[in-house]
């Protein structure tokens, strides 16, 4: 029991797995009462930077002193403590002072709740809610906190009005952003937030936090890091949807069939793949990834580092392709899925990106 709470009071609990540098950055800011009004957190898809946004508003409101030890004195666990009721109520979003914006989050204007899931960019009718809720003082914590995820999807009046707000903040009120990228938001919002870096984790560290956290075997742990590829919020949404896993292998199994397929089945995946980007962009965007990762294997393969491999019950295919392959071509190919991809994201023909993508891809 009194380990257990030393280890509370020594660290805080913060739940987002690695990226100890923006921990360490954020904790500093509180400790040294240097707390910015606006942060940028950004990094790659699903690495934790809104577990990390969640920990951040639950250390600035956490009620540390309500569970220290009697007989501790000043002693109290760091925050956020993961106890109080702050703590406990803003991981579960049940608390008034922190909110977290998306583009599906409901405006005051909204008369049913359909039209806001149906939403794809941030509004300015958002913007304006935070607004008028940012000028009132907090109701229940010490500070308001507001979480924009994907803040790379306001429009661009959302943007100059949120900019107002980040040119004189409220006092008590925080405002973090989540995006990709720091060119993924306006140069005028972006110079005014504290920027966060968040990185991929290593795969040992996520199967640690898995086997910790989460019960998992060892095994099975290693397996679901390795193919989380350094997203820690992939391997805990397979852990809860085990189809995530066969949807990737299946994708696996299509791109070995496409390496060595010929042109005219190429094209029909390129065709195949336009349809899918134009009804779900995220998934289209997930295959190009796997694409990444297949031939990445091919090149680890192929300089016999074997125990790095993603897809490893695939190998013998990927060995084959290790030895048909130069390494030359896997750099060319590696580079023409990652134009693709930049392509798509800057909202290039997909038809086209897929198909110039088909014709750099060796053929074996
Ligand atoms: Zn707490």
């Amino acid at each position: 029991m009194l380990t257990a709470s030393t280890d509370v009071r020594s660290s805080g609990q913060w739940q987002t797995i690695g990226n100890r540098a923006a921990i360490t950055l954020l904790n500093g800011a509180i400790k040294q009462q240097r707390v910015s009004h606006a942060y940028l957190f950004i990094g790659p898809n699903r690495v934790g930077k809104r577990t990390l946004a969640i920990d951040f508003a639950r250390a600035l409101n956490c009620n540390a002193q309500e569970v220290a030890a009697p007989g501790w004195g000043d002693l109290q666990p760091d925050p956020p403590c993961g106890q109080c009721s702050a703590c406990d109520r803003i991981a579960r979003s049940n608390f008034a002072d922190v909110q977290i914006i998306t583009s599906a989050t409901q405006t005051s204007k909204d008369s049913n709740p359909q039209a806001a899931q149906r939403r794809t960019m941030i509004g300015i009718d958002l913007i304006k809610d935070l607004q008028s809720d940012a000028i009132l003082e907090p109701y229940e914590g010490r500070v308001k906190v507001f979480i924009i995820d994907e803040a790379n999807r306001m429009s661009q009046d959302a943007a100059n009005a949120l900019l107002k707000t980040l040119e004189e903040p409220p006092s008590s009120v925080h405002i973090i952003l989540i995006a990709p990228s720091a060119d993924s938001v306006p140069e005028t919002i972006a110079s005014r937030c504290h920027l966060v870096r968040l990185r991929s984790v290593p795969p040992e560290t996520i199967a640690d936090s898995l086997i910790e956290r989460h019960d998992v075997p060892q095994a099975e742990a290693q397996t679901l890091a390795k193919m989380s590829m350094g997203a820690p919020g992939w391997a805990i949404a397979a852990l809860n949807d085990p189809s995530l896993i066969d949807t990737r292998k299946q994708s696996a199994s299509r791109i070995i069939d496409i390496i060595r397929a010929d042109l005219p089945d190429r094209f029909d995946y390129a065709f195949e793949m336009t349809r899918e980007f134009r009804r779900d962009r995220a998934s289209a965007l997930d295959e190009i990834a796997r694409w990444l990762e297949i031939l990445r294997d091919i090149a680890m393969l192929q300089n016999d580092l074997n125990q790095h491999i993603v897809f490893g019950d695939r190998i013998e295919e990927l060995s084959d392709l290790a030895k048909q392959l130069t390494t030359e071509d896997i750099a060319r190919a590696s580079s023409a899925v990652q134009n693709t991809r930049d392509a798509l994201m800057s909202n290039a023909y997909p038809q086209l990106a897929f198909d110039a993508m088909m014709l750099e891809v060796p053929n074996v």
